[in-house]
């Protein structure tokens, strides 16, 4: 029995060997027919004996090529045709928003072997790719993705190049930044005057610079990374004096993964992360008595760690070095510098030699940063190899584009059923960063042909995101709550649209009554929300300066609780706390907050933790790190029952805590303790909020479930209790990830 199918695939399906590879699957199964890009993906037809084309079906799904992402296959039967052979058609037209362009992927072991095989002839060639590895994402300027449209227009193929090209059967068929020696771009390095260094082989030389303490600025796929040995403390020392970086954990990229396994407790999965395609930062428990650098992460147990992803970063690699400091050229909190001569004017102060090459970067994008908690991996820095792969929803409708908030921004266009998110932005608070927002607004339109008809924007005034917002015209505007909007973003990675209960435990975010929240429990859905019950608000003195000064919050706690009579615990006597107390008391420029963030912080600081911070979140992140993995004895604490929203008192627990300061608790007993209460408390109040709505599914968001003792005490005492329990996994649980939540908030607004 012969049948003819006619075959629909939607998904990244273009750009990844697809249409070669059903080729080969169809000859193999003896079929006819043919197979073509579509402007929604790949049309195929095949034509045999019935058993073949359904082999040929499952195999299509089961076997597709390492780098696709089938989201859709349609088939249906259609009359025989009877040609003779299996065909692939030639690209026609224009693609659509439902093409997806692939993530930048890192080098495959195919390409690894030939560069490093002496008799092949891109032996040591640093711009080796094929169809299943190499730049995508980062060097096309528009769509469809073909080489003209990438950063590789500039080089014409040699006749070999070509050939591979134009063959279905090479495994570098239809690979737009194919490339060799002959043909494609080279490395050079150059000096802080631009003077080239006359060496035989530049990336050697780099090496020798590198072990001699140099700071070198290397092009990457993404960006320029700043590169120094991170077993040599004068030179990653010299680095933070540099970038003005002073104590913020510098990632590290080593030779493999058994270098890895020798810096730090690597699990099973943790090592699949590490030696993924996408290879991101992993956040790993380090060995003590390790050689790198004292100077990569004071007082961080933590280390970012990361395998090589570009040939270069291969061959540098090579030259024996234990670790190189990997991280994103820039001026402390400016975007990554991508450009040549963009990298020479803003680095110069930084670097001493630049190894550049010259393939542009369209598209900047930072290295992503990962975590494994709580058995699963959890984004913080959703970036370079996950953009821009969709995050699947389930509603249809509006086109949106979500401007996220002010730090960490990412934007988020939600057209269909897809909601691609934008690389890891930064914080909006510098030109540079506004421009490079800006600038990914238009790209993300221009790439994925899709106009929005909605902008949601953060209800912060003040933000630079949605003050872009506010002057965009000819687009309906719709404002979303912060804290909704990591409510919407969790709920709409883990699918679900059913009211849930919100634990959103977070730094700061604009409130509906214009105060500043931050520990909220939300019931809601995408449409609306309410507020349950919040932390009890206290004043922040000096509003954002008591962020980047824990010790200022500490005391205006305190104060809050006891009013004058504050008790004797040597916190009080580190710093001159009169001022606080007079801004407290008077209420001058104490905005009040509810937020969780905050309170981590002055419990940290009152305890004889960080009494300033060097980076965001230092104070709690060492607070934390400090903890013990669980404890049975917890703090008092008590919920206040107010009709209309209940109150979860700060001031019992600060009582709590000074109690234990004075019998003598250490810094890391209280935060075992302190950790531990918080789980019983946001358990009880969840408990409450079923109580009253019957609700039985629990999201968990904010900046704070990026704490792993919360993270996983909370899941695993509410699935104790009965509840379905989700946070975030694809998306970052912080600031990253409330773009998303923004756009699904206005869709449906609207519907
Ligand atoms: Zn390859
Ligand atoms: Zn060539
Ligand atoms: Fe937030």
């Amino acid at each position: 029995m012969k049948q003819r199918l006619e075959i629909h695939v939607e998904g990244i399906v273009q750009g990844v060997g697809f249409r070669p590879f059903a080729a080969n699957l169809a000859k193999r199964e003896h079929l006819t027919g043919f197979v073509s890009n579509s402007s929604e993906g790949v049309e195929i037809e095949v034509e045999g004996e019935k058993k073949k084309t359904q082999a040929f079906l499952n195999d299509l799904k089961e076997k597709a090529p390492p780098l696709s992402v089938i989201t859709k296959i349609i088939s249906q039967e259609i009359p025989l045709v009877g040609d003779k052979n299996f065909t692939i058609l030639q690209s026609n037209g224009h693609s659509k928003v439902t093409t997806l362009i692939s993530p930048d992927t890192a080098v495959c072991k195919d390409c690894l072997e030939e560069m490093f095989d002496k008799d092949n002839r891109r032996y040591l060639y640093p711009f080796i790719n094929c169809t299943n590895c190499g730049p995508r994402y980062t060097i096309i300027e528009n769509i469809p993705y073909d080489r003209p449209y990438t950063s590789m227009k500039h080089f014409t193929m040699c006749k070999k190049c070509q050939a591979e090209y134009d063959s279905p059967d090479n495994r570098r068929y239809h690979a737009q930044p194919n490339a060799c020696p002959d043909c494609g771009p080279h490395v050079e390095l150059l000096d802080s005057m631009k003077n080239k260094v006359v060496s035989n082989d530049p990336v050697e030389a780099t090496a020798e610079l590198l072990k001699q303490g140099k700071i070198v600025a290397i092009k990457g796929l993404g960006g320029f990374h700043l590169a120094v040995d991170a077993c040599n403390d004068d030179a990653v020392t010299l680095l933070r004096t540099r970038k003005g970086r002073e104590e913020k954990p510098f990632a590290i990229m080593v030779n493999n993964i058994e270098s890895a396994k020798n810096l730090a407790e690597i699990s099973e999965e943790e090592e699949l992360l590490l030696c993924s395609r996408q290879t991101p930062i992993v956040l790993l428990n380090t060995k003590l008595n390790n050689s790198l650098s004292k100077s990569l992460a004071p007082g961080n147990n933590r280390r970012g760690i990361m395998l090589p992803y570009t040939p270069l970063q291969y061959m540098l690699m090579s030259f024996a070095f234990k670790a190189l400091v990997m991280t994103s050229a820039n001026y402390s909190d400016e975007p990554i510098c991508i450009d040549n001569n963009e990298a020479f004017q803003r680095l110069n102060n930084i670097a001493d030699f630049f190894l550049v090459h010259n393939r542009d970067i369209y598209i900047r994008s930072d290295d992503s940063v990962v975590i494994h908690l709580a058995n699963k991996t959890r984004q913080i820095r959703r970036s370079r190899g996950f953009i821009p792969q969709p995050i699947f929803v389930q509603s249809d409708g509006l086109t949106v584009l979500g401007t996220g908030g002010e730090l960490k921004n990412t934007l988020c266009l939600l057209g269909r059923n897809q909601a691609i998110m934008s690389q890891h932005i930064g914080d909006l608070e510098n030109i540079e960063a506004y421009n490079f927002f800006q600038s990914t607004a238009k790209h993300l339109e221009r790439l994925f042909e899709a106009k929005p008809e909605v902008i949601a924007y953060d209800l912060h005034p003040g933000y630079l995101s949605t003050q872009w917002a506010l002057e965009q015209q000819e687009v309906k505007l719709i404002g979303v709550q912060h804290h909704h909007a990591h409510l919407a973003s969790c709920m709409a990675e883990n699918n679900l649209s059913e009211p849930v209960i919100g634990l959103i435990m977070d730094g700061t975010g604009y409130g509906t009554d214009k105060t500043i929240w931050g520990g909220e429990v939300l019931i809601g859905d995408f449409k609306e929300f309410n507020r349950f019950a919040c932390f009890e608000p206290m004043p922040l003195p000096g509003g954002d300066a008591a962020i980047k000064a824990p010790w200022r919050t500490a005391v205006s706690y305190l104060y809050k609780t006891y009013g004058n009579d504050l008790p004797e615990i040597p916190f009080l006597k580190l710093n001159d706390i009169n001022s606080i107390l007079q801004m407290v008391g008077n209420n001058i420029n104490s905005p009040l907050t509810s937020s969780c963030g905050r309170l981590f912080d002055a419990v940290a600081a009152m305890c004889g933790g960080r009494q300033e911070i060097r980076y965001e979140g230092q104070a709690a992140i060492e607070f934390m790190q400090a903890a013990e993995h669980s404890s049975e004895n917890i703090l008092e604490f008590s919920i206040v029952d107010d009709k209309d929203l209940k109150r979860i008192s700060v001031t019992t627990l600060v009582k709590s805590i000074v109690k234990e300061l004075k019998a003598g608790k250490s810094f890391g007993e209280i935060s075992t303790m302190f950790h531990a209460t918080l789980v019983v408390l946001f358990t009880e109040v969840v408990l409450k909020a079923k109580k009253e709505t019957g609700i039985n599914t629990v999201v968990l968001s904010g900046g704070v479930f990026q704490n792993m003792f919360l993270l996983e005490g909370t899941i695993t005492a509410l699935k104790g209790k009965g509840f379905d329990v989700h946070a975030h996994s694809q998306v970052p649980a912080n600031d990253g990830g409330i773009s998303l939540g923004q756009t699904l908030i206005a869709r449906e607004q609207l519907k």
